[in-house]
């Protein structure tokens, strides 16, 4: 029998999987491998350890059959594929920048020897690419693509294959389940550990009350399944299915949980018709605008970083995002609109800290949600949006307990109030910092700065 290997990269799960039903439909006997690639494992990253423990559990769920190896996947896939005489290797399609060029690289290294590399579904419900205007143009604003978006529809979850037949030759020296030890990620990992938090969130009502409560970060009221779906250990394809299914959940809250989910599709999307918006303004409108610089600057930035800016939401954010890396979506814009307008600083820096922080880092969601935010992306005439961080919180924070949860130098100021310590008499007694800049004074700074460079 022949053999191919499936390669497991941003979808560690095995239901629900395409690539993984073309691998075993094919007639060929499969061998399971992942690439412990250097340059996405940088240990001090917290994503890296997230990876690992999804890796283990994928590794698990195989009984031990995944091959693990390190190195770049241009020399790994094709080395490996040799040792075991496969002529084929399946994977997900990959969409983002990074992932398209290292394909590109490992598809002609086969090549060259023969072999060749099948990709089958994305992590995405619609492939990127798919849902085009009527004269065949990408979208470029949100709500006419998740107009279109939901009209395409999505396939159904993907039975598992009839029979899988394991690849059970020798692999060489190196052991197939050779996961470093995780020894720092608590969560759960995994597909069952998605499933299960899918399950959860259903069951506990959280998506019916979705609607009303999503803004709320005082309160646990969102999935959090940006985590497992960066790492595919669910498919939103299986979400999707499981809403369509159960009428009951139909409710206004479903509705704008799919709207949110259309959102990750929407930035897939917009990437992948202009790759090089990962790092670059989207939109040209902006390229000239002034940003600040310098040690004064930098001094300011690293406050930002470590929750220390004298604004009670941005820093109990930014403090959330180090302890647990993840923030709630409401505190990301919030504290991307401090650092790009109150602060003045070029939105890739923040996106920087985030990705290196955030175990849901995505090139497509975080660099144009931090677009969107700076003014520079999807979001049609948003230069005039600074988020007010006082009004902010009131508004999404009303009793205070968020920020007392993150921040405990003012833990003893009760209800609203803890959103203005320099209202308070005794505000700053157990050493919360002072406000680094006035907000109101770099309101206006910002517009002037966008009126100049619009007009
Ligand atoms: P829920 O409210 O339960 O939403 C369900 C799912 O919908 C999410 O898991 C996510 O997949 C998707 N979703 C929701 N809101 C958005 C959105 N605005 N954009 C794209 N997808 C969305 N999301 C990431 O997955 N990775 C990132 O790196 C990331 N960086 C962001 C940076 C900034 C500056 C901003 C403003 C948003 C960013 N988001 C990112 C989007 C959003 O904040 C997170 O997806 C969300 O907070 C995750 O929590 P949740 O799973 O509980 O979301």
């Amino acid at each position: 029998m022949t053999v191919s290997l499936l390669w497991f990269r941003r979808d560690l799960r095995i239901s629900d999987h395409p690539a993984l039903v073309a691998a075993a439909e094919a007639g060929t006997s499969v061998l399971p491998v992942f690439v412990l690639d250097p340059r996405l494992l940088t240990p001090e990253r917290p994503r890296a350890r997230r990876l690992l423990a999804s890796v283990r559990a994928l590794a698990d769920s195989l009984d031990g059959r995944l091959v693990v190896r390190a190195g770049d996947p241009v020399d790994v896939i094709p080395g490996l594929a040799r040792e075991v005489g496969a002529d084929t290797v399946h994977v997900t399609r990959e969409t983002t920048p990074f992932g398209r060029r290292r394909d590109a690289a490992v598809g002609a290294a086969l090549g060259r020897d023969g072999r060749r590399l099948i990709p089958t579904g994305t992590p995405y419900a619609a492939e990127p690419g798919l849902v085009v205007t009527q004269s065949g143009e990408p979208y470029r604003v949100f709500t006419p693509f998740a107009r279109a978006w939901g009209a395409h529809g999505s396939p159904p979850p993907v039975p598992p294959p009839r029979r899988i037949s394991w690849f059970d030759g020798d692999v060489g020296p190196v052991a197939r389940a050779g996961v470093p030890a995780v020894d720092a990620y608590g969560g759960g990992a995994g597909e069952l550990a998605a499933r299960q938090q899918w399950i959860d969130f259903l069951a506990d009502g959280r998506l019916g009350r979705y609607d009303h409560d999503r803004d709320r970060p005082d309160l646990d009221a969102t999935s959090r399944l940006s985590i497992p779906l960066k790492y595919g250990e669910i498919h939103p394809r299986t979400i999707l299915a499981d809403i369509a299914s159960h009428p009951e959940d139909r409710t206004s809250g479903a509705a704008r949980f799919v709207s949110e989910l259309a959102w990750r599709e929407f930035y897939a999307d917009v990437l992948w018709h202009r790759p090089d918006s990962a790092w670059r303004d989207l939109r040209p409108e902006l390229t000239h605008l002034p940003y600040d610089a310098g040690p004064e600057t930098d001094r300011l930035v690293e406050a930002w970083r470590q929750g220390r800016t004298g604004y009670p939401i941005v820093d109990a954010g930014m403090r959330q995002l180090l302890a647990e890396g993840w923030m709630h979506n409401r505190l990301r814009m919030v504290t991307a609109s401090f650092l790009t307008k109150d602060l003045h600083v070029w939105w890739p820096i923040g996106a920087r800290h985030f990705l290196d922080h955030l175990l849901d880092g995505d090139i497509a969601s975080n660099n144009h949600g931090w677009q969107w935010v700076a003014g520079t992306g999807t979001d049609a005439a948003p230069y005039f949006r600074v988020f007010s961080p006082v009004r902010q919180a009131r508004r999404f924070d009303p009793l205070g307990d968020y920020v007392r949860r993150w921040v405990p130098e003012l833990g003893h100021v009760p209800g609203a109030a803890v959103h203005e310590p320099w209202s308070q008499p005794n505000g700053y007694d157990h050493g919360y910092p002072r406000r680094v800049v006035d907000h109101d004074d770099e309101r206006r700074e910002a517009l002037a700065r966008y009126r100049q460079v619009r007009r």
